[in-house]
């Protein structure tokens, strides 16, 4: 039976069609004889059928000889800190992130919190769970246990390091969980920190009465804009499902690209480190970021896209933060993984600490470097749309670059165009050194190239 669930870094299917508790059980089963742990982290999120699928793949476990662990219902970042706090052998968390209600899914750690994606066990583990052909369960060898965890205190706790909570103002914020998991974790923090936060669809629904909980989608931008102004907010803050990505407003009601944030929470590493410091980012847009890094006195590393990739990077160069335009963001101190809550911590404690704004804090840098913002086409051929396009501007460019798709410069914009790697789409990346009429002639020429 092949399992089409399996995706390039994680499981993702619609319940019960291609992930069910005979698919979990399997690749409970499977994880156990690839990765050999003795001891794995399970948790789920808010989803109606994630508690029966967390079951099924821990019995999957158990009956492999690992002792399993449950911390109930979290995000994806919280098995994250428990796997490398607890040091647990393995993690894997029960979620499908931002996908509709009848979709569920698995992210995989290894020791450590070190991602398995396809070329580092994931398709291994997909092989054994087609195959199902597990040995018997042997009654005379010992199952693994089971035990239960709470370690919401200690993540909490380890969220606090990130700020200093005796520098933050008494800022309004708007926080809008979309009614996935990621309100709880507010509540946790509230009691800590001097905000006053306003809250709308907070209370956890699998049944997803707001909609999906992905906050990239126009229509659900709009509560949170409302709340912000109807309240004055200084901030709003916006998540996915599982809360592994936040997507922040201005005090003007205006959705910030994750673009101007990985260069905000650079400049705040820096700050905090002494020269030399190193920060990887993704090839897409990347002259703010390098701008930011190299006049702070760090170090800016360009990786390929995608969470694997990055964190790998980050543990070579040892960099203190990773960031890409995705709204993912990854920390050393927290094993270099993504988290959802850090971010916006560290943005408060900027606005906090600077008494500038969010607004004039990013306006000044959307002016130095617009962007067009991630442009997709459907096109029949991407390939050859790449191969056109670098052929045209060859002769002009001052660097060529296939780190990830095509990355061209020259002396006053750039551009990356990529393709995606399951669809017939390609993706473009527009910016310009303060020029906004600049970038957009630029982009509409690529964009007339590749039609
Ligand atoms: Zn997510």
């Amino acid at each position: 039976m092949l399992l089409n669930c399996f995706k390039a870094y994680d499981v993702r299917g619609q319940v019960p069609s291609e992930l069910n508790e005979d698919v979990a059980y399997r690749i409970g089963r499977a994880y156990a004889e690839v990765v050999e742990p003795r001891t794995v982290v399970v948790g789920c999120d808010i989803r109606l059928t994630s508690p029966a699928l967390k079951q099924a793949l821990s019995n999957g476990l158990r009956d492999a000889g690992v002792d399993v662990t449950d911390i109930g219902v979290c995000g994806t970042e919280q098995i994250y800190h428990a796997t490398f706090a607890k040091g647990f052998d393995g993690g894997i968390v029960v979620t499908a992130s931002h996908n509709p209600k009848d979709y569920n899914g698995m992210k995989f750690v290894r020791e450590q919190s070190k991602p398995i994606s396809g070329d580092t066990g994931l398709l291994d583990i997909k092989a054994l769970a087609e195959a199902n052909n597990f040995p018997a369960v042997d009654q005379q060898k010992k199952r693994g246990s089971l035990q239960l965890l709470d370690v919401e205190p200690e993540y909490v706790e380890h969220l606090l390091t990130y700020v200093d909570v005796s520098k933050l103002q008494p800022l309004k914020i708007v926080v809008n969980a979309g009614n996935g998991g990621a309100g709880r974790v507010i509540d946790l923090l509230e009691p800590h920190l001097p905000f006053e936060f306003i809250k709308i669809q907070h209370e956890p629904d699998g049944h997803f009465p707001n909609g999906v909980p992905n906050p990239l989608l126009v229509e659900n931008r709009a509560p949170t804009i409302a709340a912000i102004e109807k309240h004055q907010a200084d901030l709003g803050i916006a998540w996915d499902g599982d809360f592994d990505r936040c997507f922040l407003f201005d005090a003007n009601a205006r959705f910030i690209e994750g673009y101007y944030i990985v260069g905000m929470l650079a400049q705040a590493f820096l700050a905090k480190h002494d020269g030399g410091a190193r920060i990887v980012h993704d090839p897409r847009l990347t002259w703010n970021t390098v701008d930011i890094v190299e006049s702070n006195g760090g170090v800016a590393v360009q990786s390929k896209t995608g969470h694997a990739f990055i964190k790998e990077r980050m543990r070579k160069e040892d960099a203190v933060y990773g960031g890409e335009m995705s709204a993912h963001h990854y920390f050393k101190d927290f094993a270099y993984c993504d988290s959802g809550m850090i971010p916006w911590l560290l943005v408060a404690a900027l606005i906090s600490e600077q008494g500038v704004s969010l607004a004039e804090q990013v306006d000044a840098r959307i002016e130095a470097f617009p962007v067009s913002g991630e442009i997709n086409r459907r096109i029949d051929d991407p390939a050859a749309v790449l191969t056109s396009v670098e052929q045209h501007y060859a002769a002009a460019a001052k660097t060529v670059e296939h780190v990830d798709g095509l990355s061209m410069e020259f002396e006053q914009w750039r551009f990356n165009l990529r393709m995606s790697n399951t669809e017939p789409v390609v993706r473009l990346n527009v910016e310009s050194r303060a020029d906004y009429s600049l970038m957009e002639s630029k982009r509409d020429e690529l964009l007339a190239l590749m039609s």
